[in-house]
């Protein structure tokens, strides 16, 4: 099957002021490559600052990446075939803050129809959008459709963005943070919310959050980010039953679990992740790994397949590499 979006070889680096007035580079997305299946939920994980949110925003094209290239069902986007006006109106998201996304001077149903009569929509037809729009994420029309975000609860406004984020009738929703800001059961409404929107619409969502547990519920397949690279993928329970870079175990082992039997013997994961101005050389992982040995700092680690649609960057699953551990792992 031909994968909805392709991201080959992204790239995204940021000037920033440094000591003594000179300017650092901050390499917020250092060279990444995965694909988004039709109709899946991928989830995105890593520490704040990997590089999730920039993610975001190029898979998005709110903001323009310096190298590699977006592939959108088949065209190149940005291309002919594919103009970034409709490479957007096809790509939607929705923010972790639900207020600051909405334009307080306008009311739910002129926000939710305010994209369509940008698109050139005509007015009668973009409130009829609206209207039905908010009646499909569980807001009566008649009875919220003229307030304002400020009379509405989080839940209720993170349901408008929602329906905003749909009004173009877009193909990918990437959703950052979306559910994190609200109460554990109106995070689960708006999850369940979610799954229905996108098997009625044929939605296929990107799905970051920092919250595990909620990754787990939610993906089909999750990719692992550290340091602005992706350094493990694989279908969710694999990944999270067979992690096999030793960050990916770190993270997934600080999970309070909710059953003590089920607590891994992982190691820790100790301090921060370096900076993204001079990241470690190498698997970039090397300063804070338990079995970094002078070959991860040396050579950064390739993707190894372990079972299928599953790879990671590790040298201890790369077969025949000079890791000590290179055999082991892979015995696994
Ligand atoms: Fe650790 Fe080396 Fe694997 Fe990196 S390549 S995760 S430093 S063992
Ligand atoms: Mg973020």
């Amino acid at each position: 099957i031909q994968p909805l979006l392709k991201v080959r070889g992204l790239v995204k680096h940021f000037s920033v002021r440094g000591g003594a007035g000179k300017r650092r580079v901050v390499r917020a997305v250092d060279g990444i490559d995965f694909e988004v299946r039709k109709g899946e939920t991928l989830g995105v994980v890593g520490e704040s600052g990997c590089g999730k949110s920039t993610t975001a925003r190029l898979l998005m094209q709110l903001i323009k990446h310096d190298a590699g290239e977006l592939i959108f069902d088949a065209a190149t986007v940005g291309g002919q075939q594919l103009p970034l006006r409709e490479f957007r109106r096809q790509v939607q998201m929705v923010f972790q803050d639900s207020y600051s996304s909405l334009n307080p001077r306008m009311t739910i149903e002129q926000s939710v129809a305010f994209g369509p009569r940008v698109h050139g929509v005509g007015k009668r037809e973009s409130m009829a959008r609206a209207r039905s729009l908010l009646d499909r994420v569980g807001l009566d029309p008649q009875r919220f459709g003229g307030r304002y975000p400020h009379e509405l609860s989080g839940g209720q406004r993170q349901r408008v963005n929602i329906a905003r984020a749909l009004a173009l009738e877009p193909r990918l929703v990437i959703l950052d943070e979306a559910v994190s800001a609200l109460d554990k059961s109106v995070e689960a409404q708006v999850l369940n919310l979610l799954d229905d929107l996108k098997r009625s619409m044929a939605l296929t969502y990107v799905f970051i959050s920092h919250d595990l547990h909620v990754v787990r519920y939610v993906s089909d397949r999750i990719l692992v980010m550290y340091l602005g690279e992706v350094i493990e993928i694989g279908p969710a329970e694999a990944l999270f039953e067979r992690s096999a870079h030793p960050y990916t175990v770190a993270l997934l082992g600080s999970m309070p679990s909710l059953d003590p039997d089920q607590r891994t013997e992982a190691p820790p994961l100790v301090g921060d992740p370096p900076s993204p101005i001079d990241p470690p050389s190498g698997c970039r992982f090397h300063t804070r790994c338990p079995y970094a040995e002078p070959l991860c700092a040396e050579q950064k680690p390739p993707f190894a397949e372990l079972d299928e649609g599953h790879r990671a960057a590790c040298w201890m699953v790369v077969p025949g590499s000079q890791h000590s551990q290179a055999a082991k792992a892979q015995c696994v």
